[in-house]
């Protein structure tokens, strides 16, 4: 193997960088020529592909997004534009492709591979939704995270000032991953994600009751797969009767420094994904499970439904359990 290559695609995360980095130096290691495709499969039909060195990567590790850019391509999912990716790829002499992306990416991957036959393609899973199957971590989820929980101290600040309810949304599609953690890890009073039915009634209870003790403010963290969050807030209003606000987190979420884990995980990522391609692997996507980092066949990743840790949604659970009655 002797050039190769790497491409963004889909929703870009912090840490993006750190993995352009370590794919560089890590090529040039392995005595390997990186390149870049510019701009996702976009860039990759466009033939926006070019040899990358040292200096492409100087001083991008501390930078969220990614230099590289990415996009979204209704063009790749035809096959006559894909034939012009792979050509793009046969001219340029590279027989294996990076792919930073979520499931959508991986499903384009795939039919890459299927098509192509002798180049081989490796997927790491970048998404702050944390709702690849497969994979316990994605990455970009810890600055999100990290952001999140920013936010919501400082909206803290202001409900406990005012005595005022905030309804704070926060992303993640339809899986409630960065809502659950973001309540748990920020001392939330509510939280609602679509993994965990809930009774409004019994929150209604126990929060009539925390006001009779003294609460003046509450937090709401909701998902926004729920599509609810003016409704909650009418609802602190009109059942609560405590003023209330909603703040749409929104693509503040995405950027941002990106924090050491999700640094380190960029170059476990890359790490394991370039030793594959040069162990012969076609198309895999590189997991990370309990302390290790493995690839698995796309299948098992792409075309499934992720479920939230079982341990993590019995906390989530515990929310709507009356604290008043756990002291
Ligand atoms: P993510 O990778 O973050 O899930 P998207 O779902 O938007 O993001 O997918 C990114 C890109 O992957 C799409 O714009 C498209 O180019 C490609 N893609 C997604 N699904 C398919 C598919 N079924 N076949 C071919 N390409 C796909």
């Amino acid at each position: 193997m002797k050039k190769i290559a790497i491409l963004c695609s889909g929703g870009d995360v912090s840490g993006m960088n750190a993995a352009l980095k370590r794919f560089v130096e890590y090529a040039f290691d392995r005595g390997m020529q990186p390149c870049f495709v510019e701009n996702g499969y976009e860039g990759l039909i466009d033939n926006q592909i070019h040899e990358a060195g040292y200096s492409d990567v100087a001083g991008i590790i501390s930078i969220g997004g990614t230099k590289i850019h990415t996009s979204r391509s209704e063009r790749f999912k035809e096959e006559a534009y894909r034939r012009k990716a792979l050509e793009n790829l046969r001219t340029h002499g590279i027989d294996g492709l990076v792919i930073l992306g979520g499931d959508g990416s991986f499903k384009g991957m795939q039919k890459l591979a299927d098509e192509s036959g002798d180049i081989g393609f490796i997927g790491i899973p970048s998404t702050i939704d944390n709702d690849i199957a497969g994979t316990q971590y994605c990455l970009g989820v810890d600055t999100a995270l990290n952001g999140i929980r920013v936010s919501i101290d400082a909206i803290r600040d202001t409900a406990s000032s005012f005595g005022r309810a905030f309804v704070i949304e926060v992303m993640g599609r339809e899986c409630g991953y960065l809502a659950l953690v973001s309540a748990l890890t920020s001392g939330a009073e509510m939280c609602l994600i679509p993994e965990i039915p809930y009774d409004l009634s019994v929150y209604k209870e126990d929060f009539l009751q925390q006001k009779k003790e003294g609460r003046s403010y509450f937090i709401a963290v909701v998902s926004e797969a729920l599509k609810n969050s003016e409704e909650i807030s009418r609802w602190f209003e009109e059942e609560i009767e405590v003023e209330s606000r909603v703040t749409v987190l929104g693509h503040v979420q995405r950027g941002g420094i990106p924090t050491v884990h999700d640094r380190l995980m960029a170059f476990h990522f890359v790490t394991t994904g370039i030793d594959a391609l040069l162990g012969g692997t076609k198309s895999a996507v590189v997991c990370y499970n309990n302390g290790t980092f493995v690839c698995k066949p796309i299948e098992k990743v792409a075309f499934k439904k992720y479920y939230i840790d079982e341990d993590l949604l019995k906390l989530g659970r515990e929310f709507e359990s009356p604290q008043h009655k756990q002291v």
